[in-house]
This record gives structure tokens, sequence and C-alpha cells, in this order.
């Protein structure tokens, strides 16, 4: 570590005491200038894509509860141990929840049992804002995370055409997701060819320039024989 000693100061600084006339124009200059700071709680940060807040399970439009087929593969993967589920075969031979707990102020906030949900059944939603006084408020039960999931859908207006970025990671391969999983209408935002992420960004990126430069080639060569850059994304 580099330790940063002030420079010293000359007679004539120390004579006029011209750090004071440099800190008050300082404060005069900030004065002018647009605050920056934010109101809240009247005016809410908008978080970035991505963000895993509290936990919901996705209320189903058809039947009306959740999702949830309790495949338990959250629970085998949340690294804290506090999603617990029961179930039980029915006669038609599926799964059907008789609970599903989550203890919220155990969990990490890791978002691997949102990425691991085949059905996209359980979610971490945008809200940050959430307080209790008892320990207990925070383990949440299957119809406290479907109320969850209804407080996300008004604070949000509309949920229609919402990509949880869990769910779906930005620039996964259609083919690649389970079916539920699937999207027809992906915004560009999510699916669009520079999205690359983690360790395979570089190499899609470059990727994507080659194959670009590649159509380029085409292109100029014999206009109307290019072929669109590789699929990074359906
Ligand atoms: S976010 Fe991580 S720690 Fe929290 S419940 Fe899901 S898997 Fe467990
Ligand atoms: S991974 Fe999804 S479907 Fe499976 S038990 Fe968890 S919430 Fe239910």
């Amino acid at each position: 570590m580099q330790v940063q000693y002030k420079p010293r100061r000359n007679w004539l600084q120390t004579l006029l005491q011209t750090e004071i006339a440099q800190g008050l124009a300082l404060t005069l200059r900030h004065m002018f200038r647009k605050p920056v700071t934010q109101q809240y709680p009247d005016e809410k940060p908008v978080v970035a894509a991505g963000f895993r807040g509290r936990h919901a399970l996705v209320r189903d439009a058809e039947s009306g509860g959740s999702r949830c087929v309790a495949c338990m593969r959250c629970a085998r993967v949340c690294p804290s141990h506090c999603i617990r589920i029961r179930s039980h075969r029915s006669v038609d031979g599926s799964r059907k929840v008789d609970a599903y707990v989550i203890d919220a102020l155990r969990c990490i906030y890791c978002g691997y049992c949102a990425e691991v949900c085949p059905v996209n059944a359980i979610v971490l939603t945008e809200i940050y804002a959430y307080a209790g006084r008892t320990r207990q408020e925070f383990v949440f039960d299957e119809a406290h995370l479907l109320r969850n999931w209804d407080e996300f859908a008004a604070e949000k207006g509309s949920l229609e055409g919402y990509v949880n970025p869990l769910s779906r990671p930005r620039n996964a391969l259609q083919r690649f997701l389970p079916a539920p999983k699937r999207k027809e209408h992906v915004s560009a935002e999510w699916s669009g060819e520079e999205q690359w992420v983690g360790q395979h960004w570089q190499a899609g990126k470059l990727r994507n320039e080659t194959a670009h430069g590649i159509a380029n080639m085409w292109e100029s060569a014999a206009p109307g024989l290019a072929k669109a850059p590789a699929d990074t994304a359906e």
C-alpha cells in the first residue's frame, strides 16, 4: 500500500490560510449543483437486472396456486439448507406439495434455487425492503410466498413479459432451457447477441465478432449471400 502524504505548505499558504478558501469554494460549488441524494422511500432506486430480493412462489394463472412440482431440486441445491419441502404422491403418480417453507434469515440470496427450478416456480423478486419484528416473520410458508408474488406483481404493475434473470440467464439458448422456462418474446435486452455472461463472455464476444466479420466478408464479396451471424439466442 502506498501512503500519500499531503504536500507541505509553503509559508505563503500558511500565512494566507488558502485551504480555508479552497474548502469554502468547494462548498459553494456544491451548493449550485443538482443534489444526488435520493429521497427514499418517495424515490425508489431502480434495482439492477439480476437483483436477488425477497423469495416468492409464482402464482399459476390457471390453478391459482404454486407451480411447484416438488422435485426437491431447490432444497437439494440450497447451500444454506433453508428450504424445507414436504410432499406426497397422489393417485395419478404426480407429486403434490404439502408444505413449502423458506427460512429467509438463513438465506444467502445466491439464487441457485431459482436457477435449478425446472418450472419457474420459485423466484427471487426485486423486492428488497421488507422488515419484521420476529424471526418467525421471515419463515415464509407457501401461502406467504404466493402473497410475496402477488405483492411483487402489484409493485411491478404487470408481469407480462417479465423475465426473471435467474430463471432465464441472459443469452441462454432456448433449446437448453426446460420447456417452462422458454419464452417466445424475450426482449432484446435478454437475447441480444452481445449478452454473454461469465467465463463465456469473451468466447461469445469473439464468436460474434468472427461471425459478423465472415458475414461482412460474404456480403462484400457476394451481396445477398451472407448468412446471419451465428445463432446466439433464440
Ligand atoms: S437463494 Fe440460495 S440460499 Fe437462498 S433459498 Fe435459494 S438456494 Fe437457498
Ligand atoms: S425446484 Fe421448483 S419445482 Fe422443484 S421443489 Fe423447488 S420450487 Fe418446486
